[in-house]
């Protein structure tokens, strides 16, 4: 663990197979770029389970097995099962671990991956029949069903890393803002959020208006929670093309009045091609805020959407893909 928290950024939980240290079953160490690119802006906590077990470096690989039912860790070299000491060393280290805001964990891993992990169908099988989550992963997914949590091969993929920084950034500042508990910090970042959680999911944006409000006159504590459960339901899945749309056309309607004619076509005209994917979102962002700023909206220029995360991770050279 890090000896000291910068409270200003947000914290993440990583693999330490992951560029930190070679703790991998064969010495090995692997290198992600984008681990290597957040590292100046997050707090890094490091783990690695299978060598916190007792298993060594180098080590016989372990793998899941499907056994009456139960998925295990087994390790076919030395017939040995490995369940009890990774779910017990899992419960005490999310116990101890301290404040999270997303995980970065090592993909097909059988303690680390979060999906798609092979399951053999028994201890003599050579192949694998079913797909599984890691042992370690899966008490990382039960514990922080709000918090981003990916494998860092997938996070090579735009859209989906560009939904983890969002989430994490997002749950980061919501987080402060449970450790003020205030009602009024509560009442700011729902405004500055407005469009973000527009885009990601209208039903839940009205949800937490309703929970905002506050009508019944709940204690605090509990308003957060509330908040909290929703605002985790509404980032379960990245945005669609046409909510982004919906939430251009509500901010264009901020400043349509004074536009020209031929503005307003220009305008729509980028909205239909973000449609058809023909342009990125970022262009059309930039329009939107440039108006903003012309207009001097402060409503507008405060909302988390135009850059939901610092912009020095923003990079869209494979959003092609
Ligand atoms: S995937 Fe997880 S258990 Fe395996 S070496 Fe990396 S950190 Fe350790």
């Amino acid at each position: 663990m890090p000896e000291s928290i910068d409270a200003k950024k947000p914290t993440i939980l990583v693999s330490k197979c992951l560029g930190f240290c070679k703790c991998r079953y064969n010495g090995d160490v692997l290198s992600s770029a984008f681990v290597e690119a957040l590292k100046p802006h997050v707090n890094y906590i490091t783990a690695c389970p299978e060598v916190e077990i007792g298993l060594g470096v180098p080590r016989n690989p372990v793998r899941l097995v499907s056994r009456g039912g139960a998925i295990e860790l087994y390790q076919p070299a030395e017939d040995k099962t490995y369940t009890q000491q990774m779910n017990r060393y899992s419960e005490s280290f999310f116990d101890s671990v301290g404040e999270l805001h997303g995980l970065i964990l090592k993909g097909r891993s059988p303690s680390c991956g979060i999906k798609d992990v092979k399951v053999y169908s028994g201890v003599e099988k050579s192949s694998s029949s079913q797909k599984g989550v890691g042992l370690f992963a899966a008490h990382a997914i039960a514990r922080y069903p709000n918090l981003p949590i990916e494998e860092e091969g997938r996070l090579t993929n735009y859209a989906i890393r560009e939904h983890f920084l969002t989430k994490l950034y997002t749950v980061f500042r919501f987080q402060q803002v449970k450790q003020s508990a205030s009602m009024k910090e509560l009442v700011r970042f729902h405004s500055e959020h407005k469009f973000l959680l527009m885009a990601y999911h209208q039903t839940q944006l009205r949800l937490l208006g309703k929970i905002v409000a506050n009508p019944e006159k709940k204690p605090v504590s509990e308003v957060l929670d509330l908040y909290e459960q929703h605002l985790g339901l509404a980032f379960l899945r990245p945005p669609t093309r046409n909510n982004y749309i919906n939430t251009f056309q509500h901010i264009f309607g901020y400043f349509s009045d004074a536009l020209s004619d031929k503005e307003k076509s220009f305008l729509l005209d980028r909205f239909q091609k973000y449609r058809e994917d023909k342009v990125h979102i970022s262009a059309i962002l930039n329009v939107l805020r440039s108006y903003a700023i012309q207009h001097n909206h402060d409503y507008l220029l405060n909302q988390a959407i135009w850059s939901a995360y610092p912009e020095e991770l923003l990079d869209i050279s494979d959003s092609g893909r």
